[in-house]
């Protein structure tokens, strides 16, 4: 009967509950492999949003053993709880968002460097006392960063030889689009910058653009995506490792006859005999309600298609393959090799699954 449970190995053990398993040797792979492809240029890591979800206070360590001496985060907040967490490991720490002067004394206490994005910043930063910084140029994204122009006018008059310019930077529009013209144009008007620039170390390429090429490497590659295991161009292959996957259990089997329907809305209904797997994970932990258009988990070797709608703790999997071998408590397996596969079905990039990955969840990290 397969509503019946099978022996459990531990029955000490607490309930089967979703988990999240983080491997930080294949981040640190990862890693390792990014050196190698942007060689000679240094890789700096990008672990904004708690690390993209995945745990910063963990991440920063493992690539920082890695060799990592520059971090990037959102927030001077981000910035602080990453310093806290490398426990004195030397590593420079830049703040994306920007010099904000109310910020100084944090930006001091914790050792932040801030990416200065716009000419009233740099104002700001001289007319305080002498503090590192990098500086954001736009090159043509037109999100941050201080305009090429402005930039180029003061560095040609000298404006920055009396000041602790640590690196400048600029960000790729289009990098996922190797073909895009926006990707020359941008490496172009950023060479110009770090012409004007002699001796200031220089940053432009994202993971995307670390699969560009050379040309767009410079000094310092900034990548996020790459480290996590997301595919920096959508459908194209890459060298890079799967470093999370979620396992969660099958809470009831149940059989379906032609003419049932399933959740929310009987929006799924079915027209022959089928094994329904009643699943812990919802929406609360990040399964997009919009996967049920051909997102699935894994179970053994058997795709299980998620049927009908997600609803906030559960999810109904087709398990009719897995028919036998399939019981209550066992983990069912997601994300992991199938992330951008999850991605597509959820009309989305594997970025935002990362980052919205719920708080419920036993977190396990592997390998550190
Ligand atoms: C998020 C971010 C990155 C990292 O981008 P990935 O696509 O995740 O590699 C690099 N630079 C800037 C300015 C960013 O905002």
């Amino acid at each position: 009967m397969t509503s019946l449970r099978a022996e459990r190995d531990d029955p000490a053990a607490s309930a089967p509950h979703p988990r999240l398993i983080i491997d930080l040797a294949a981040i640190r792979r990862n890693y390792a492999r990014l050196k190698e492809l942007s060689a000679p240029a240094a890789v700096a890591a990008v672990v904004k949003a708690d690390a993209y979800g995945l745990g910063a206070g963990r991440i920063g360590p493992a690539l920082a053993a890695e060799g990592c001496g520059a971090f990037f985060v959102a927030t001077a907040a981000e910035g602080t709880s990453l310093r806290r967490a490398l426990k004195g490991v030397k590593a420079d720490i830049y703040i994306f968002n920007g010099y904000w002067p109310e910020d100084a004394a944090l930006l001091r206490e914790a050792n932040l460097i801030p990416v200065v994005n716009d000419m009233w910043q740099l104002e700001a930063l001289r007319a305080g006392a002498p503090w590192p910084f990098a500086l954001h140029v736009d090159t043509g994204i037109n999100r941050l960063g201080a305009p090429a122009e402005a930039v180029l006018e003061q560095a040609q008059a000298g404006a920055f030889e009396n000041m602790d310019l640590r690196l400048v930077m600029s960000h790729l529009a289009c990098a996922d689009e190797p073909g895009h013209s926006l990707n020359d144009a941008q490496r172009d008007s950023f060479a110009a910058i770090t012409t004007a620039l002699p001796g200031v170390p220089a940053s432009l390429a994202n993971s995307a653009g670390v699969m560009l090429g050379a040309p767009w490497r410079f000094d310092v590659t900034r990548p996020g995506i790459a480290i996590y295991g997301g595919a920096p161009v959508l459908g194209e292959a890459h060298p890079f490792e799967p470093v999370v996957r979620i396992e969660a259990p099958v809470l009831q089997l149940r059989r379906l006859k032609p003419g049932d329907s399933v959740g929310y809305g009987a929006t799924f209904e079915t027209d022959e005999p089928r094994l329904a797997a009643v699943v812990g994970l919802g929406y609360a932990d990040g399964l997009f309600r919009a996967a049920q258009s051909g997102g699935y988990g894994r179970f053994a070797n058997h795709r299980l298609p998620i049927m009908g709608r997600v609803s906030m703790d559960l999810v109904t999997l087709d398990a009719t393959g897995a028919e036998g071998d399939i019981h209550p408590g066992d983990m069912v397996t997601f994300m992991g090799e199938d992330i951008e596969a999850l991605a597509a079905a959820s009309g989305t990039i594997s970025y935002e699954l990362l980052v919205r990955l719920g708080a419920r969840f036993e977190r396990i990290y592997q390998g550190g």
